[in-house]
């Protein structure tokens, strides 16, 4: 199996509900971000997917939706006050933790059908959460 991997940088703001520790208060990170494809077959150019292609589809929806805003939950109250302000807003179902993050770029990715295999959120240079689809077995094989 081939895969190729393309990393973006973004700085985005956020904070934990529910949540005691300093992850509660509004801040931000530098965040790397790593998204993995793979394909058993090359296409008829000898690559997974084009380097390109990963930048436009991946790179422009970063740009667009997490890079330099304010990430939340969507029933943060903050959400509220930060709208009315006309800021750069980006609202997730529960807390936009690093793993809810990785989830999303990969589900995005996959409906945009690029052949994604990881997905690794790195908030800060020594903490990073993945995500990838496992690959369940609709049956339990016999032991
Ligand atoms: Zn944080």
């Amino acid at each position: 199996m081939f895969t190729v991997k393309k990393i973006f940088h973004i700085c985005y703001g956020h904070r934990l509900l529910n949540y005691k520790g300093r992850c509660s208060n509004l801040h931000g990170h530098n965040a790397k971000v790593e998204i993995i494809l793979k394909s058993g077959l090359l296409n008829s150019r000898k690559m997974v997917v084009d380097f390109e292609k990963i930048k436009k589809i991946i790179g422009s929806w970063l740009d667009s939706n997490l890079d330099h805003k304010t990430v939340l939950a969507e029933n943060d109250p903050l959400a509220k006050v930060l709208k009315k302000n006309k800021q750069a807003l980006f609202l997730t179902p529960g807390n936009p933790t690093a793993e809810v993050l990785a989830e999303l770029i990969f589900d995005f990715a996959k409906d945009r059908k690029l052949p994604v295999k990881k997905v690794k959120f790195w908030e800060t240079e020594n903490s990073c959460a993945s995500y990838q689809k496992s690959e369940v077995r609709s049956q339990k094989s016999e032991e």
